[in-house]
């Protein structure tokens, strides 16, 4: 009697259960859509080979035409909303055509030169008004325009409150003065999403208050970009920015004066989603040459990659790039859903680069001396996994977020 009640109340909680399952399963299944998406991008990027990449990396020059290839299928507006243009996807669908652009060979040339679009525009999205949206999307959309993203100083660094770009109100207008570098792609970009100080900071509540954000035309008149010769990704410039007097309209102010911080901050936590989708990307274009030399590469009468020494750190880099995956699919889902997604966003960017730096450098040990030619890629691999392991911010900040805000230890810095 009592083992039938027993097993009534087990038969009961199981069906709960499973009805409950059905509403909050763990899914690790990508959706049709996003199955598609993915195929769609890797079509795209086919059109792209090794060596239309080895050309830019040499002669410098931005790959216009695959920035054209992206537009013209609308996948410039991937997280943009529709009303403007764009397709109003999530953080996960843009993570999965990142990631798909950086393992098809582009790396993170084909990668930075649209990553812009993709999260940039995020705090004229959230906090812009319509009609500026109206002015500012479409174009971005259609490739039409191209924009660059300016915090980075040369006195602040990774202390953003330090920033010391001024903007001042004279009536309608705002005047900046000040500097800015590492700034990306602001050699061929018509506009910038500009953080800049309106507010000396000893007249400010807490130092990241007094900061404005502005979206503009990067008049090349009152801005002088100078290239920086840089390891690696030279198909898309990094540079110093001297802005001198360049003078701002009211209407490109994004939000209020003052909350520019604020605006930046909602757009961090999906860029470093998207960065480790790009890091894992490469990785994976990697671990696909080393394990395809491997395979062809006869010495002692055998392939390279019948030995254990071969065959285990390629083994260890690809579950290493699963595990970055896993966290970063968690990192983008948690956004898309609204769930406070901090934590797993800077594991998934910390994870995601040591992981695909590690590939990189397998894949040249794996090649032997061949790894070190450019002809085989993976050299150019190497130098730009050394980006996400920097930008936009560095592993040893990420540990200082995570043992502050997850370990509860005391702020470090
Ligand atoms: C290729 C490339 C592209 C970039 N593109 C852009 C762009 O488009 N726009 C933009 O605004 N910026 C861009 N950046 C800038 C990038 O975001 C910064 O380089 C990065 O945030 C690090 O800042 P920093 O170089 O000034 O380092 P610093 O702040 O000078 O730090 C130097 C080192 O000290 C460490 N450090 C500092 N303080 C601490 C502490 N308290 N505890 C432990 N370690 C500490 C850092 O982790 C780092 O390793 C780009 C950088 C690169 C390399």
């Amino acid at each position: 009697m009592a083992r039938g009640r027993l097993s009534g109340a087990v038969a009961g909680a199981l069906a709960g259960a499973r009805a409950q399952r059905e509403e909050t399963a763990i899914d690790f299944a990508l959706s049709e859509l996003q199955q598609s998406l993915g195929g769609a991008i890797e079509k795209i990027c086919a059109g792209f080979g090794d060596d239309y990449w080895l050309e830019r990396d040499h002669d410098g020059k931005f790959p216009e035409a695959f920035h054209r290839a992206l537009a013209a299928d609308g996948w410039l507006g991937v997280c943009i909303p529709q009303a403007y243009g764009g397709s109003g996807l999530g953080i996960s669908e843009a993570a999965i055509m990142m990631q798909t652009i950086a393992a098809s060979g582009a790396g993170f040339s084909g990668a930075s030169a649209v990553h812009m679009n993709i999260f940039g525009l995020n705090p004229v999205v959230v906090y812009g008004s319509d009609a500026q949206k109206r002015r500012m999307l479409p174009p971005i959309v259609s490739g039409a325009e191209k924009a660059c993203f300016a915090v980075t100083e040369p006195n602040a660094g990774l202390e953003t409150a330090k920033l010391a770009t001024r903007a001042e109100r004279r009536g309608d207008r705002y005047v900046i003065n000040g500097a800015k570098i590492w700034i990306s792609t602001a050699q061929v970009a018509d506009k910038m999403l500009i953080l800049t100080r309106t507010t000396a900071s000893e007249n400010a509540r807490k130092p990241t208050d007094g900061l404005t954000l502005f979206y503009t035309a990067l008049d090349r008149r009152f801005v002088e970009v100078r290239e920086i010769e840089k390891m690696g990704r030279k198909a898309v410039d990094s540079n110093q920015v001297f802005i001198d007097a360049l003078e701002v309209p009211v209407e490109d102010r994004i939000g209020e004066e003052g909350r520019g911080f604020d605006y930046i901050l909602d757009g961090f936590n999906p860029e470093r989603i998207l960065i480790a989708a790009e890091a894992i990307g490469l990785g994976h274009a990697a671990l696909k040459r080393a394990t395809a030399y491997a395979k062809e590469r006869v010495v002692f009468g055998r392939p390279i990659g019948q030995n254990q020494a071969i065959q285990h750190p390629l083994a260890q880099c690809w579950m290493e790039l699963e595990a970055a995956e896993l966290v970063t699919l968690k990192a983008a889902w948690q956004y898309d859903q609204g769930v406070a997604c901090g934590p797993a966003a800077n594991t998934a960017k910390y994870l995601a680069a040591e992981a695909g730096f590690k590939a990189c450098q397998a894949a040249i040990m794996t090649h032997g001396g061949y790894g070190y030619a450019k002809e085989y890629h993976v050299e150019r691999y190497l130098r730009e996994s050394m980006i996400p392991r920097i930008a936009p911010v560095t592993p040893h900040l990420i540990l200082c977020f995570i043992a502050e805000r997850v370990l509860g230890l005391p702020k470090s810095y």
